[in-house]
């Protein structure tokens, strides 16, 4: 099915309209192919973009860190898988795995969904006026991700993936990038248990 696109009839997710899901397989360059689902609903202009892995989960967790230092890494491609979680360490940031699903996009993009999770979607942002703090908080939130989108605060990306199926476009490929880090480790036996690969292995630890 390589470079062919699947559709199948769905409902919008957001107003239950008839919409038409489209599945592609994917090859990201230097890493593996992917399995992109988009839902574009043509009634009220919801859509989505959902990545699956196809279930596999690698070796080794992996984790990426990008200092950003150049506008132009808004641009890089990222894919996030359902096991990713993101953090921004400057802002004391972390969203765990099951807050997004996976994602095929832009660092951009992320940063986008973050902004749009944490501040348009929180139900405490229109509050009266015993979550004004909160209110603040967010807004502020709101302006530091602004900030990052426009290149103007110092910051790193973290995308820690315990399966190992997420990946940050290197710009220097092949050559390693000066600004990127991937780290890979062997996951706890928690993040086994998460990943439900606990119950897989027991076979192989019988007497
Ligand atoms: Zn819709």
């Amino acid at each position: 099915m390589r470079n062919e696109v699947l559709t199948f009839n769905t409902n919008c997710p957001e107003c239950n309209a008839p919409a038409s899901t489209n599945m592609k397989l994917v090859q990201i360059p230097h890493f593996k192919e992917v399995i992109i689902m988009a839902t574009n609903c043509d009634d009220c202009g919801h859509r989505t973009n959902e990545v699956k892995s196809g279930g596999a989960t690698e070796e080794l967790g992996t984790k990426i860190t990008l200092h950003l230092t150049d506008l132009s890494d808004m641009s890089r491609d990222l894919l996030k898988s359902e096991t990713c979680s993101i953090l921004i360490p400057e802002l004391e940031f972390e969203l765990g795995m099951a807050a997004v699903g996976g994602k095929f996009t832009t660092l951009e993009g992320l940063l986008k969904d973050i902004k749009d999770l944490i501040v348009s979607k929180n139900p405490f942002t229109c509050g009266d006026s015993s979550t004004s703090d909160r209110t603040e908080k967010l807004k502020l939130f709101g302006q530091k991700i602004d900030k990052i989108m426009a290149g103007d605060m110092d910051v790193h990306i973290v995308l820690d993936d315990p399966a190992g199926n997420s990946y940050l476009q290197n710009v220097y490929a092949p050559d390693p990038d000066p600004e990127m880090t991937t780290e890979k480790y062997t996951r706890t036996f928690e993040q086994n248990e998460d990943l439900g690969l606990n119950d897989m292995k027991t076979e192989g630890y019988q007497e």
